[in-house]
């Protein structure tokens, strides 16, 4: 079984990105460490990198301290330029402050990118025990709309208004990409998370371009399920989904409930993938301010994250030798960050 496991989990991730071209050498990537635990995380993947003697040279890009006026963010226009430019890169998390402040970096970074679809697997990891051992979907999120669309302002004293918007472009686009996914990767069903009985126009069309796409995929199965009840689903039985699309917040949340499955936010990476091509890996979660600079905080999830951008980079041999060693040091359980070993982990951040 864990065999047929393995074998499995390295199909699927070896075709994580189907249009990957093969890249010359030494390969140069985009890295922002980012805030927060991101430069400790990021480091540790450089160690195990250059352990591991990946040919990667690394262009390291730093939030910047004002707001560039190109990107209307701290990010710097020759940062987006050096993703742009190399294709591939690896994003630590980065911090955006809670009901005040600058436009969000992360969200100036997917509308800049025009990264579109963020895949974000989760699977149990072999030899690290939770309540589930056979966990093994992927959400695919819609990356650049719904109530992400940054359209917020005051009606009158006392009332705000917060727009989501739904497009029958990007919605049809994520759709091609999770049905294309699924039939690239050996995965039998796509589920559509949805709340179209409430938000009729938005979701509502989310789903008919959902219901669209599928029908040019006869060979996958296509499901519906409303947020609430795949909530309460994926909490009594994970293993009745494969993959789930959905609309930009609810691939947040869903996806941080996934991660709760297996193990924790410490394990779980995800990639953006952009218009051109281009492949920008972090992990699921934020920059935990609550344990940053105090070497608690676990590489894992940046460091698979890594392990899909050289995937991409078609250098497979690499790739399965760090993906082998990760689940080899976590299954043999002599090292372990506090995220795995303590059950309260994370329970009351921000
Ligand atoms: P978070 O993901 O940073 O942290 C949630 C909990 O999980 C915390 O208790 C944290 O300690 C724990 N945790 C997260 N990553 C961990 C790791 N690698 N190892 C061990 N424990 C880990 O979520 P938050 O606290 O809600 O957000 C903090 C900041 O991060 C906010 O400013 C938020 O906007 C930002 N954020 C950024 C991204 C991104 O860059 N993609 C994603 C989510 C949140």
């Amino acid at each position: 079984r864990h065999l047929l496991r393995r074998s499995s989990l390295d199909r699927f991730s070896a075709r994580l990105f189907s249009s990957a071209a093969s890249a010359p050498r030494p390969i140069r990537a985009t890295l922002f460490p980012g805030d927060g635990i991101g430069p400790e995380i990021a480091e540790s993947v450089k160690q195990v990198f250059n352990a591991a003697e990946v040919p990667i040279e690394w262009e390291e890009h730093f939030v910047g301290n004002k707001v560039d006026p190109r990107t209307e963010s701290f990010l710097t226009w020759e940062s987006l330029e050096s993703v742009r430019r190399n294709g591939v890169g690896l994003k630590g998390p980065m911090a955006t402050p809670i009901g005040k402040g600058h436009r969000s970096l992360n969200l100036a970074l997917r509308k800049e990118l025009g990264l579109y679809a963020n895949v974000r697997p989760c699977y149990s990891l072999p030899g690290y025990k939770t309540r589930y051992d056979d966990v093994n979907l992927v959400t695919i999120r819609e990356n650049t709309e719904g109530e992400y669309s940054g359209l917020e302002h005051q009606v009158v004293r006392g009332v705000v208004e917060s727009v989501k918007i739904i497009t029958r472009q990007a919605s049809s686009r994520v759709a091609e990409y999770a049905f294309h996914y699924a039939k690239t990767n050996g995965r039998q069903r796509v589920s559509v998370v949805h709340k179209a009985n409430i938000m009729r126009k938005t979701d509502g069309l989310f789903l008919k371009c959902c219901r669209e796409v599928a029908k040019n995929y006869p060979d996958i199965t296509y499901e519906e399920v409303v947020i609430d009840n795949c909530c309460m689903m994926l909490v009594k039985n994970p293993t009745l989904f494969d993959v789930l699309v959905m609309p930009n917040l609810y691939g947040d949340i869903i996806s941080d409930l996934c991660a709760g499955l297996i193990g924790g936010l410490g394990l779980t990476p995800s990639c953006n993938i952009g218009e051109g091509g281009i492949a920008l890996a972090e992990a699921v979660h934020g920059s935990a301010p609550d344990i940053a600079g105090k070497n608690l905080a676990n590489p894992t999830a940046l460091l698979l994250s890594g392990v899909a951008m050289l995937r991409h980079l078609k250098l497979t041999d690499k790739a399965d030798r760090i993906h082998d060693a990760i689940l080899n040091t976590i299954a043999e359980g002599k090292h372990r960050t506090v995220d795995l070993v303590s059950l309260n982990s994370g329970a009351w951040s921000s």
